[in-house]
């Protein structure tokens, strides 16, 4: 039945013009499919390669390196030589082997390798060696810093082989030269006009200042508004001659969102390419859910409509209507979106907005533009080509969202904007992504995959069975492995696992954990990260405690994330109070973070609609009731609180405490399960200051709380 109405939609997949770039506000490879593929909903990895149109003269390139005879532990040494301080470690290499023999052999590795692996090294070594090229994709752009900026050029330079990398790019990062030949503002600002006539790459990037968006919206790369081959400047556009460089990388970086819109495309970004590695695996799925979500809204409508009244005004009638049955259609949403965030869609209502849409593509087709081959009519045909495929991508869009199905979940979400209107939109989200990610990546005619992360194996008998239904991993089909971290987690960290503190639930909850928590602070000094899985608890505790803190703290809120990171790096003793973006990719090392406090198990919160529509599917489906806590929120809580733990312990010398207040934990038996989920700390039940000094030392303020008081305290409370 999934297969079935993936289907129906992705009937509308796009072959001529996929892009990185959704039409829609929210992500959507969804939202942008619209014309017709044979067969198979999607496309087998077989028949993946580079449509030359998109690459340019690249074609299907093969990778010019050949496979390096040199041993992985010769590779290595040679790593250790222009490396100061770097010692082999055993679970780098033996990944590295495992990583080399999947390569070799064809067949996928699953593996979770603790922090401070240097896993990096582990993919990258073997990817080199092999000779084939490699796509490396990442979660964030710090983890794609660290693959250009730090791991690639050191092993450029470490062994003997010659190769090159490049990083992909999506178009929207680089500037049209049509478009700016085109544009009424930019050439009138002087910065941007000097940065336009002396770039060699026409990269965002390498702008000093980022101009306004709406400036830059107007001249960059958008292939909605590309000619190709009809423009005048495609041999020297600044887009393609980066897609035709590609060919010469053997290893190229990307993210998840551009790998899965390549996929979903038959290789329309990427070159052809033998490896992968799907580094920061864990949130894979979440990134597919995501690009699989189909988007249907006021603001991409509207778009649309404006630029078909700008470039063809001569469209009235037609035009007119569809704009009223727009509105019509969009208040109604609007008015439901008050009510409840989780929608079905009429079908009527879906009907009157898609017959309106179908006479307005009618009309756009039936114009005559003439058969000249000149600039402008072949501006003209482009443009009205485009909005053809828009419109009938709303229309199959809008058959889709009236009749979703059971494994699709249909929501409606809404915002205010700066300028006072709201932006309206209804989603369709598909509720397993694991047929179509199972077929791009797992297929065995496709590219050998690596996934890789930190954080993939749950406790129980199959650690890995919940990572491989995310991502449509068939079981017995990869090497799994676990390698462990070189930190000695049992003297580098204590796991404080508080009983006397009230259930999660309990009105008492907030004022208990704020007294704890300033406890706590108040022991180490500041050089603490507190922990929530909600803002609303964030935000109250900080209230409670921000006048008795006796260490500059701030909250998320208080300023963006990478000032805030920069600021808990230099500031002395702070505390910072966040949520699920501090739960993992932040790094602090050394007794500046020596506390990371977690509020509570970090189960997803129910009021999350595709999170619910699962955990209904999943135990209506299996005919269990509890299969929604087994097989969804629980592994789910356990790979979260495993990332949120490991911020603590970064490097070899780190030490400090983990402090989870929800005294679920031990009064639960699943408490007990996730317990074995985390890293191997010792782990105390009550504040023993003795014992907490041992992880923590004095940061020698000369303010610290008493450590004998603070035991008569907790005494008191009745541990
Ligand atoms: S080929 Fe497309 S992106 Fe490149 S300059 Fe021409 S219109 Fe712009």
């Amino acid at each position: 039945m999934l297969l079935a109405t993936l289907a129906k939609m992705l009937i509308k997949l796009t072959a001529p013009t996929p892009d990185e770039r959704p039409l829609e506000p929210q992500c959507a490879i969804g939202g942008r499919l619209n014309a017709p593929v044979p067969v198979s909903p999607w496309p087998s990895p077989a028949t993946v390669q580079l449509n030359a149109n998109v690459g340019g003269s690249q074609g299907r390139q093969m990778s010019p390196y050949t496979r390096q005879m040199i041993s992985l532990s010769d590779a290595f040494e040679d790593v250790a030589r222009v490396l100061p301080g770097y010692e082999v470690r055993q679970p780098q290499l033996d990944m590295a082997r495992a990583v080399e023999r999947g390569f070799a052999e064809r067949i996928a590795v699953v593996a979770e390798a603790g922090t401070g692996t240097g896993k990096s090294f582990s993919a990258l070594v073997p990817a080199i060696l092999s000779g084939k090229r490699v796509v490396i994709s990442t979660a964030t752009i710090a983890l794609q810093e660290q693959y250009l900026y730090k791991d690639i050029p050191l092993l450029q330079k470490a062994l003997p082989v010659r190769f090159e990398a490049r990083l992909v790019k999506g178009r929207s990062h680089y500037v049209s030269k049509r478009r700016w030949s085109e544009s009424l503002l930019a050439p009138g600002i002087t910065w941007l006009r000097e940065w336009y006539e002396q770039t060699e790459s026409g990269d965002l990037a390498d702008l000093p200042t980022s101009p306004p968006s709406e400036i830059w919206d107007d001249i960059r790369s958008d292939k909605d508004d590309c000619l190709r081959e009809k423009c005048p400047h495609f041999d020297s556009c600044f887009y393609f001659e980066s897609r035709r460089s590609l060919g010469q990388a053997q290893i190229l970086i990307t993210n998840h969102a551009l790998l899965l819109i390549d996929r979903a495309s038959h290789g329309q970004i990427l070159p052809d390419f033998d490896l992968l590695v799907i580094d920061e695996a864990h949130q894979f799925a979440e990134y597919a859910t995501r690009a699989l979500t189909l988007t249907l809204s006021n603001f991409g409508m509207g778009r649309t409509l404006s630029r078909i009244k700008k470039q063809f005004p001569n469209l009235g009638i037609a035009l007119a209507r569809a704009e009223a049955e727009a509105n019509a259609f969009f208040e109604v949403l609007l008015t439901e979106a008050h009510q409840t965030r989780r929608y079905n869609l009429d079908p009527a209502m879906a009907d009157d907005l898609s017959a309106a849409v179908v006479r307005l593509l009618q009309s756009l087709k039936e114009l005559n533009l003439g058969s000249e081959d000149n600039l402008e009519t072949n501006v003209a045909r482009m443009r009205r080509d485009r909005l053809v495929e828009t419109l009938t991508g709303y229309e199959g869009n809008l058959r889709v969202l009236a009749e979703p199905g059971e494994n699709w979940v249909n929501w409606v979400e809404y915002q205010t904007t700066r300028g006072g209107g709201t932006n309206v939109a209804l989603n369709c989200t598909p509720l397993d992504v694991a047929p179509p990610l199972g077929q791009w990546f797992s297929h065995p005619d496709g590219p050998t995959a690596v996934w890789m992360s930190a954080t993939l194996s749950t406790a129980g008998a199959d650690p890995f069975d919940f990572f491989r239904r995310q991502v449509g991993l068939p079981a017995g089909t990869a090497e799994e492995r676990i390698f462990a971290s070189p930190f000695d987690y049992p003297s580098q960290g204590l796991l404080y696992l508080p009983t006397h503190l009230p259930d999660p639930n309990d009105a008492s909850y907030a004022n208990a954990i704020a007294a704890e928590i300033e406890k706590l602070v108040n022991f180490s000094e500041g050089r603490a990260f507190v922990l929530f899985t909600s803002l609303q608890q964030m935000k109250q505790v900080y209230a409670l405690l921000e006048a008795k803190l006796l260490w500059p703290a701030q909250h998320q809120e208080q300023m963006p994330k990478r000032r805030l990171v920069e600021w808990f790096r230099t500031v002395k003793n702070p505390v910072l109070f966040a949520t699920a973006s501090f739960w993992e990719g932040v790094s602090v090392e050394g007794p500046q973070l020596s506390l990371v406090v977690i509020d509570r198990i970090p189960f997803q919160s129910p009021g999350d609609i595709v999170y619910d529509a699962r955990c209904e599917l999943l135990s209506r489906t299996s005919g269990d009731r509890w299969a929604w806590f087994d097989r969804l929120a629980l592994p789910y809580a356990q790979l979260r609180l495993k990332q949120g733990a490991g911020r603590l312990v970064r490097t070899r010398t780190d030490k400090g405490i983990v402090a989870i207040l929800d005294p679920r934990m031990h009064r639960k038996a699943y408490g007990k399960t996730i317990l074995k989920s985390l890293p191997p700390m010792q782990v105390s039940r009550r504040f023993d200051p003795r014992l907490f000094r041992a992880f923590i030392d004095p940061a020698g303020t000369g303010v610290s709380v008493e450590d004998d008081e603070l035991w008569v305290q907790d005494f008191g409370l009745g541990i």
